[in-house]
């Protein structure tokens, strides 16, 4: 049967990428059943800021009938009662627990780096929960709320991950010197899941202290997954993706259960909007992956291959990765040799 997905533009550069992922999948002739529907701040305010949400019914019906969604960059005000961020509601609603990014370096981009290891990141919990209370005019709390539960389920689906492309090592990013009973429960999950996969490394390193290794040996985390709580990974995998050459190539997916939804990292840059300027990589790798999710994996391949050769070559690539293409001339190239490696 064709699988069905729910593909949403989004705010700023959002339909322009989004649109260069369609055209990419289109000319890759796939076969799954797309379905467009509107979500973001920039509909929301088009229909008089009257919701309570950025996410119309009409498109939360399509998603419940859907195998898995594309959801592109959306803008979230930042104002106490403004309605809360799409990417968080449907990572809560779906229970997508895991959000992955991989990081890969190019050749081109970083020829002194060579970086190739996967970020996991809790998505449905930790101070992301979204409970926060104002105390006095002067005073606040945001609750960082860690579940057994979750935790469990999120590094199980890392470990699987490991074991699938045989990586050997899983690193645990916590603050668990100080946060001793949110980032307690985490590490013993994370110890409890390792004696399933006992051929499997584990090691434990602080936030601040990743943070470092980062910067100075990132190579060392090659070929490991590194896991962690909502916010702690939002922030490595970022810092991951400023060294692999532009936040506009880091391409991501939130897995649960029963349903995906695939994006870029990045979000909505409203500076570059409308200009044609936007690297489309992230959102058209995001698409591919969201082709091998629907069951057509040989899509997947010719697009990653594609875009590698079209960012190596550097003869179509936008100006973050030191082109002077636009948006959608870089999306053509990409198209070409898709096309080629799919009829090989
Ligand atoms: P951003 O990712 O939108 O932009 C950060 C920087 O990266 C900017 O300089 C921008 O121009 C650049 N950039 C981003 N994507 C690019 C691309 N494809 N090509 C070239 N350059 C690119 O982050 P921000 O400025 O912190 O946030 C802007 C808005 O996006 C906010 O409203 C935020 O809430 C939202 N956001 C949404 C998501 C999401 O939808 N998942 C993720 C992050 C931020």
């Amino acid at each position: 049967m064709t699988k069905k997905a729910v593909v949403m533009k989004g705010d700023g550069i959002g339909p322009e990428v989004v649109d260069s992922m369609l055209k990419v999948l289109k000319e890759c002739n796939l076969q799954s059943e797309l379905i467009h529907c509107e979500v973001g701040s920039e509909q929301w305010e088009r229909n008089g800021f009257k919701e309570k949400s950025y996410i119309p019914d009409k498109t939360m019906e399509a998603l419940d009938d859907a195998d898995a969604c594309f959801k592109g960059p959306t803008t979230t005000i930042p104002k106490p009662d403004a309605p809360k961020s799409v990417a968080v509601t449907l990572r809560q609603k779906f229970e997508l627990y895991s959000n992955i990014r991989p990081i890969k370096t190019f050749k081109r981009l970083t020829p002194n780096r060579n970086l190739d290891f996967v970020c996991f990141r809790e998505a449905t919990e930790g101070l992301y929960s979204g409970i926060e209370v104002q105390i006095s005019d002067d005073a606040a709390i945001a609750i960082r709320q860690i579940t057994r539960k979750n935790c469990r389920r999120f590094i199980l689906s890392g470990f699987q991950w490991a074991k699938k492309y045989n990586l050997k090592k899983m690193t645990g990013i916590t603050k668990r010197n100080i946060l001793k009973k949110t980032d307690g429960i985490f590490w013993e999950e994370l110890e409890n899941c390792q004696k399933e996969f006992p051929n499997m490394e584990l090691e434990e390193i602080y936030i601040d202290n990743m943070s470092q290794q980062l910067v100075i040996n990132p190579e060392q985390f090659n070929n490991s997954v590194l896991l962690s709580t909502n916010l702690f990974m939002d922030i490595i995998s970022e810092l991951a993706s400023g060294i692999v050459g532009s936040i506009g190539l880091i391409y991501s997916a939130n897995m649960g259960d029963s349903f995906a939804m695939f994006e870029a990292a990045h979000g909505s840059a409203p500076s570059i909007a409308g200009q044609n300027k936007a690297n489309p990589t992230a959102t058209i790798l995001a698409g591919a992956w969201m082709a091998e999710y629907l069951g057509e994996s040989d899509i997947k391949n010719a697009i990653f291959s594609a875009t590698e050769q079209v960012i190596n070559e550097n003869k179509a690539t936008t100006s973050d990765i030191g082109g002077s293409a636009g948006t959608t001339q870089m999306t053509d190239a990409i198209v070409v040799y898709a096309k080629q490696k799919l009829r090989r």
